[in-house]
Formats: structure tokens, C-alpha cells, sequence
């Protein structure tokens, strides 16, 4: 490589080494300023992939729970909604207090 010799010479050369030192520091600088940006870059898709895989834990958490039937009002709801009572040794479920003490005066009698 013919090209490459005075490139290598100026090197070796003390006279022009102070430019040459600006033109790597400068060159340096802008190395340090990519790298920086980069790793905001990385940071910032790691905050993001955090905050993705949060959301998806809190979506793929609500279809888990069960559907149970709300026998007063007959309608279904999620197990976690519901309001659960243990009536003669069978779980009952329901939508809201007011079912709750439908279904329990209606077999209290
Ligand atoms: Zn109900």
C-alpha cells in the first residue's frame, strides 16, 4: 500500500504529532460521544423492555383467574372479582354484597 507510508510517517514525526494528537482526540471525542449515545440508546430499551414485560405480566395475570357463576344474578364473573362464601361446604360466588344476602336469605328459610 503506497498510500499508507506517509500516513505512518507522519506518525513517527515529532513536528507534526500535535495535530495529528488533535485529530485523534478529536476523533477519540467523537468514539466517546457515539459510545455514550449507544449506551443511552441501550438503557433506554431496557427501561422499555422493563416496562413492556410489567405490562404483559399484568395482562397475561387477568385471563388466569377463573370465571365463576354468580348464582342470584346468574351472570359470570372473574374468581378474583367475586365475592366468595362457604355455604353448607360448597363455595358460592358473587358479583356484589347485595347477591350475597339474596342467595343467603333465600336459603336460610
Ligand atoms: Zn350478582
Amino acid at each position: 500500500m503506497p498510500g499508507a507510508s506517509p500516513a505512518l510517517l507522519q506518525l513517527t514525526t515529532p513536528g507534526k504529532s500535535s495535530t495529528l494528537c488533535v485529530m485523534i482526540t478529536g476523533l477519540f471525542r467523537i468514539i466517546v460521544y457515539g459510545l455514550i449515545a449507544y449506551l443511552i440508546y441501550l438503557i433506554y430499551r431496557f427501561f422499555r423492555a422493563i416496562n413492556q414485560g410489567s405490562k404483559q405480566r399484568r395482562i397475561t395475570k387477568q385471563p388466569s383467574g377463573i370465571m365463576v357463576k354468580d348464582e342470584t344474578c346468574n351472570t359470570y364473573l372473574p374468581k378474583e372479582d367475586a365475592i366468595r362464601i362457604q355455604y353448607k361446604g360448597k363455595d358460592y360466588y358473587f358479583c356484589s354484597q347485595e347477591c350475597k344476602q339474596k342467595f343467603l336469605s333465600s336459603h336460610e328459610s
